[in-house]
């Protein structure tokens, strides 16, 4: 689960962000309006934490032209305490939900969930790619009838390629969805993460799902879709 927090206070916005992390989810941060409706008119979030005062544009503006912009991102508002006046109008503008400051960490996770379950109907319950099944509200993957227990980041990677079955990402695009932006160490974790994963997910099986393309990137196959060479390619 992606999710943008756009907040100004340095503090606040990183321990929401560690917090956040520390559930699994993959979290931007950004700290001014314009940067926060740049990330959500440009990419793909799942929710969209956002404060009110915010320097450059306001959440107000930034939510007002979120929807202009026919992004329905569910957003949670960051209210003022006392702040009556600005709930209803964050509701009005279409806010899906508010809290607020200073808020109790375990009721955003609460909201943050019920807001992206309350959506979860647009997409595909469960993944599937050949007998690989992935049901992202269990967090539960079966290669077959065998259950295979994955980290939050093999999960998200693995999320991440059936989501996209068929289709080739670099690392640099790997890297981008999956960790985040904060991540600045070196492109070879999403190889070593491929690897951990097909350690889980192929290797017992006597499969090869994940296929490396040479100096491009990696793509999980889709057995169920068009391919040139099903007996595919000789990932490594
Ligand atoms: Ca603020």
């Amino acid at each position: 689960m992606r999710v943008l927090v756009v907040e100004d206070e340095p503090r606040l916005a990183d321990t929401v962000r560690r917090g956040l992390e520390l559930e699994g989810l993959v979290v931007q941060l950004a700290h001014t309006g314009t940067d926060g409706l740049r990330w959500a008119t440009e990419d793909e979030f799942d929710v969209i934490v956002l404060d009110i005062m915010l320097p450059g544009l306001s959440g107000y503006e930034v939510l007002r032209r979120l929807r202009a912009h026919d992004v329905t991102t569910p957003v949670l508002m960051l209210t003022a305490k006392d702040g009556d006046y600005e709930q209803a109008d964050a509701l009005d503008l279409g806010a899906d939900d508010y809290l607020t400051k200073p808020f109790s960490f375990v009721v955003l996770i609460a909201r943050l969930r019920a807001l992206t379950r309350r959506r979860a109907p647009q997409r595909p319950a469960r993944m599937t790619a050949g007998d690989l099944s992935l049901d992202p509200a269990r967090r539960l993957v079966r290669r077959g009838d065998t259950e295979i227990t994955l980290t939050p980041r093999e999960f998200s990677l693995l999320e991440f390629l059936l989501r996209h079955k068929g289709t080739a990402f670099t690392k640099a695009e790997i890297l981008r969805n999956v960790w985040d932006n904060h991540y600045d160490g070196p492109e070879n974790v999403v190889e070593v993460y491929v690897g951990y994963l097909r350690r889980k997910i192929d290797t017992p099986f006597g499969r090869t799902s994940i296929e490396t393309l040479r100096g491009v990137g990696y793509r999980l196959l889709d057995p169920d879709g068009e391919l040139d060479d099903e007996s595919g390619a000789a990932p490594r």
